[in-house]
């Protein structure tokens, strides 16, 4: 639903129900129920018989599978029921990023918000507060840089459409207002009345509403490292903490050049020609990897280049609070 909703301009608490995207009948219980409601209604809608997307089922069947394996996982690491709750809440927003990025090359703001409101709570209840805030504020810087960069590089040295810092202060700038405008809208949620604020400054609704088509298309315009990279980042770095976050961007860089060399193979493309691939959903499968061979990746190296020790700690560090 999430991921059908948010890039359609859609909010996710806006109708409540769910509802047929063709005949837009409101859907019951039955007709909710996961992978078997897929099943029993012969994948077609109850009401108007129109086929329903084989990606529910397949969406359904992930989620599930990501859910047993966090709660296994931190089972196996002795984690809480609480630590169990907010990773899998984590996964499901991961899952929904990296299918949302992947086809329309957009990160709903909504979603990071919701992330990283996730991971402070989580670190306020396990204190490992710190450790969220870490990894928060250095994930994110870390993609800025490598934003601000390629930035420069793109409009500054390879076009050579402004100055060198001329370009890296509209990047800083640009993506402080964004900030800014993130945390504004936020707060509207909160605090009504600062709505009207925010839509005469900015001219938009809240974050959670999602997007609309034609911020989609600036967004494709736009190319290189995203200021939604740099708010996912915030988020999954609030949930992993500073040591797994940056684990998690080693991934992510493997998997987004590895993708990278596909695409360019397909597409016949030439080395140096710029390719516009999300990097999003990188970041997100890099933090499934991060999370769940993290801790063993960092005991197997401590324990194979500095003999034993290390090991205790590598895994006492991390953001169970174990
Ligand atoms: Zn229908």
């Amino acid at each position: 639903m999430v991921i059908w909703r948010l890039p359609r301009g859609g909010s996710i608490s806006s109708p409540t129900w769910s509802y047929c995207p063709r005949c837009e009948h409101r859907l019951g219980g039955l007709d909710l129920v996961p992978v078997f409601s897929f099943l029993f209604l012969g994948t077609k809608c109850r009401y108007c018989k129109a086929p329903i997307s084989w990606r529910y089922l397949s969406i359904e069947l992930l989620t599930g599978a990501l859910f047993a394996l966090t709660a296994g996982y931190l089972w196996h690491m002795n984690g809480s029921g609480l630590d169990a709750v907010f990773f899998c809440l984590f996964t499901a927003l991961l899952l929904c990023v990296f299918f949302i990025d992947l086809e329309h090359f957009v990160i709903p703001d909504g979603l990071s918000v919701l992330g990283i409101l996730l991971g402070l709570t989580h670190g306020l209840l396990t204190h490992s507060f710190g450790d969220a805030l870490a990894g928060m504020l250095g994930y994110a810087a870390v993609i800025y840089l490598i934003g601000l960069l390629s930035y420069v590089y793109l409009v500054a040295m390879l076009n050579k459409r402004k100055s060198v810092g001329q370009a890296a202060g509209e990047y800083l700038r640009e993506n402080a207002d964004d900030w800014v405008y993130v945390f504004m809208s936020s707060l509207a949620v909160i605090i009504p009345p600062l709505r009207r604020t925010v839509e005469a400054r900015w001219g938009e609704a809240e974050p959670l509403e999602g997007y609309t088509s034609e911020e989609i298309e600036a967004d494709e315009d736009a190319g290189g490292m995203g200021g939604g990279d740099g708010k996912l980042a915030a988020a999954i770095g609030a949930n992993l903490g500073l040591a797994l976050a940056l684990g998690s961007l080693g991934f992510a860089i493997f998997l987004g050049a590895f993708a990278g060399i596909i695409v360019m193979i397909r597409q016949r493309r030439r080395l140096g020609e710029l390719i516009p691939i999300p990097f999003g959903p990188a970041m997100a499968v890099g933090a499934l990897l991060a999370f769940f061979f993290g801790h063993p990746l960092a005991a197997w190296y401590a324990h194979t280049f500095w003999g034993n020790i290390g090991t205790g700690t590598a895994i006492s560090a991390g953001p169970w609070g174990l």
